[in-house]
């Protein structure tokens, strides 16, 4: 067996209030409890729930001082004593759900992102944005020997989410579903996702340099928010029969696409929420969801098994994703370029720097 050595310091961006910054500091390296494993980050993805939790968006507590951070793709360093199926030398991923009780009626029935007391990296315990991070081992992705860690580094959250709102939309091979917020981090990984299980996409989501993003990702057609006149006609109107798709899938970080999903979706069809604007509604008409027979979810994360299968997608080079590659150092500027709606697909910081 591989052995590593550890540091006792390391360098992490760490979020000490609410509003941030995120600062730049070195802070101790932690030991793995005994179903815990450590995990040597290489890179990490920067997802726009980092910014909400630094921010505080949510009705949820977060853990302060903060190390965010919850798509870091890295390599096992060390391991408790209870932990037998990941080896040192592994390539392993931390994703938001850090761990869960797996005793609970959620957790038995595969749905351990519901678990009450699940943990979540960069959120309820310190996440990627380090160069050594903890996770309950059982949670932890496992990630082919061989796999590029940038690359693969944005699947662990934008990639399992998108791939899991996808499944929970229902929509078959050669059905038509809108991504809303397609350019961005979560967007563009959902146009990959789909693509690969036989979906047309229509993209939406504003400016040209997202329209061209949205278009090498495979996406059918693309509708610009910022400039339509008329949203709801135009997103009916990329559909062969002008009846609209049959599945929304909603990642933007405004409370407006919430609001005018139901009013294009096809009769039958579904909406899917995953974004997760601060103090948003949701709201549709009830006339218009019982006679069209609408049906409006939640999808939050995946469990261990949409986990591997969202990374199998990957492996097999079905999911490639435009991404920028910057120092850790740098993850405030990549929070200010986000807060402005300028990231076309991920940045990925890079642990080293
Ligand atoms: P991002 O900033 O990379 O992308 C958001 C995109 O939405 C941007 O491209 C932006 O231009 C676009 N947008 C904004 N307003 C729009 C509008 N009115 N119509 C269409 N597009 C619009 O963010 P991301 O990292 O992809 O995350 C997206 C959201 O998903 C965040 O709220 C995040 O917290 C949430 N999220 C949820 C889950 C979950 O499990 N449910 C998991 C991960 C992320
Ligand atoms: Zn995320
Ligand atoms: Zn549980």
């Amino acid at each position: 067996m591989a052995t590593f050595e550890i540091p006792t310091e390391q360098w992490a961006q760490v979020v000490e209030a609410t509003g941030g910054p995120a600062i730049y500091k070195k802070i101790p390296v932690q030991q793995p409890g005994p179903d815990e494993v450590l995990i040597n980050v290489k890179y990490s993805g920067v997802c726009h729930t980092d910014l909400h939790a630094m921010m505080g968006d949510w009705p949820l507590d977060v853990k302060l001082p903060l190390v965010g951070g919850h798509e870091g793709a890295g390599v096992v360093v060390a391991k408790g004593s209870l932990v037998k199926d990941i080896e040192l030398g592994d390539l392993a991923g931390i994703k938001w759900l850090n761990g869960s009780c797996l005793a609970c009626s959620f957790c038995m029935t595969s749905d351990e992102p519901l678990c009450a007391n699940a943990l979540l990296s960069g959120y309820t315990v310190d996440g990627s944005f380090q160069q050594y991070a903890i996770a309950k081992a059982a949670h932890v992705a496992h990630i082919p020997k061989g796999t590029r860690l940038d690359e693969v580094a944005p699947v662990l959250c934008a990639g399992i989410t998108v791939y899991k709102g996808l499944k929970e939309s229902g929509a078959r091979p050669g059905q038509w579903v809108a991504i809303v917020g397609a350019g961005g981090g979560l967007g563009s990984m959902a146009l990959q996702y789909a693509k690969a299980m036989g979906l047309n996409t229509i993209a939406i989501d504003g400016g040209e340099e997202k329209a061209v993003s949205c278009q090498a990702l495979g996406a059918k057609a693309y509708v610009d928010f910022l400039s339509s006149k008329d949203l709801v006609a135009e997103v009916k109107a990329a559909t062969p029969d002008g009846t609209g798709p049959h599945a929304v899938i909603l990642l933007a970080v405004q409370e407006k696409p919430f609001q005018q999903a139901t009013e294009y979706v096809r009769s039958r069809g579904t909406v899917i929420c995953i974004g997760l604007p601060a103090k948003a509604y949701l709201k549709a008409p009830v006339f218009d969801t019982v006679v069209r027979m609408i049906t409006i979810k939640g999808s939050y994360v995946g469990n261990r098994q949409d986990t591997q299968e969202a990374l199998d997608f990957f492996s097999q080079g079905l999911i490639k994703v435009p991404f920028k590659t910057v120092g850790l150092s740098e993850l405030q500027d990549v929070f200010e370029l986000m807060k402005a709606g300028k990231i076309v697909g991920r940045y990925v910081v890079d642990t080293s720097k």
